[in-house]
């Protein structure tokens, strides 16, 4: 048994909605016990969880803002204390601020910043600490094409998610002898609510697949590095992006 349960245990943050959603549900039917950790929306939370009851999982949701560094190390110290192992982390939770960067506030800068990469920072610390302990473990963080191409408009969210892939990589070569794998998925343009105001159809034309992605896609992936299916794979970024770049 771990603690209250025998199956392995994941935290999923952000996953109230959209990717996150999907990676709990894909998690859970993997067999996993998913911490769903939402920010403000705890009926999506909920929903998040009956989905993954319908399909035999079990879970639960837990709230705390990735940004807060006291509320993210109190909700993982909580975690620790109830489980034997902390099993999966995937960083998912992530905001964006666009605009130009001549015309940016630093509020919209430092706000990016602090959720998309500082909550890299403030949850997978602790959550090391654990795996580190249990000589074993995985983590993903979502990243995005905007990492890698620098998108206009977007100056903030390709900074922290940039920022992301660089400390997965460094921490990875750290914990790879420990037996825990640290990677990253960097998704294109993915049907959620991020989304809703981007100009998708203009996107769309520099998509080779001519379509977007769906968060069961990213999805998929986050579950294959998560298992020992990618036994051998460590600091690494993987693009679903219908082949952009
Ligand atoms: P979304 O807006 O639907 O979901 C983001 C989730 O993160 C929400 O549930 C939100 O409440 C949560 N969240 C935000 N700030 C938080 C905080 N401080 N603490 C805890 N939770 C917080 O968007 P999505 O498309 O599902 O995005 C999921 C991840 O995928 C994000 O990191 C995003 O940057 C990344 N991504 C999305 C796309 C896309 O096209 N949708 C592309 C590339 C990368």
């Amino acid at each position: 048994m771990n603690g209250k349960t025998d199956k392995r245990v994941a935290i999923v943050t952000g996953a109230s909605r959209g990717i996150g959603r999907a990676i709990s549900a894909e998690l859970a039917r993997s067999g996993c016990y998913v911490v769903v950790n939402y920010r403000s929306d705890e009926h999506g939370a909920t929903q998040t969880l009956e989905m993954m009851r319908e399909s035999g999982a079990d879970g639960e949701i837990m709230r705390f803002d990735v940004s807060d560094h006291k509320e993210a190390q109190n909700a993982v110290d909580d975690i620790r204390s109830r489980f034997d192992s902390i099993d999966v982390l995937v960083n998912n939770a992530g905001i964006t601020a666009d605009g130009l960067f001549i015309m940016m506030p630093s509020a919209d800068w430092k706000s990016v910043i602090e959720t998309n990469l500082n909550g890299f920072y403030n949850v997978t610390k602790p959550v090391l600490e654990k795996m580190i302990v249990q000589r074993q473990g995985v983590v993903v963080s979502i990243s995005s094409v905007a990492a890698l191409i620098g998108n206009r408009g977007q100056s903030n969210y390709s900074a922290a998610k940039a920022g992301l892939i660089g400390a997965s990589r460094a921490v990875a070569s750290e914990v790879a002898r420990l037996g825990i794998r640290v990677n990253v998925v960097a998704p294109g343009l993915i049907e959620t609510e991020m989304i809703k105001d981007a100009p998708v159809d203009n996107i769309k034309t520099l998509i080779p697949m001519a379509r977007v992605g769906r968060p069961e896609e990213v999805a998929r992936v986050v579950r294959f590095l998560c298992s020992e299916d990618a036994s051998y794979i460590t600091g690494q970024v993987i693009s679903v992006n219908g082949g952009m770049l």
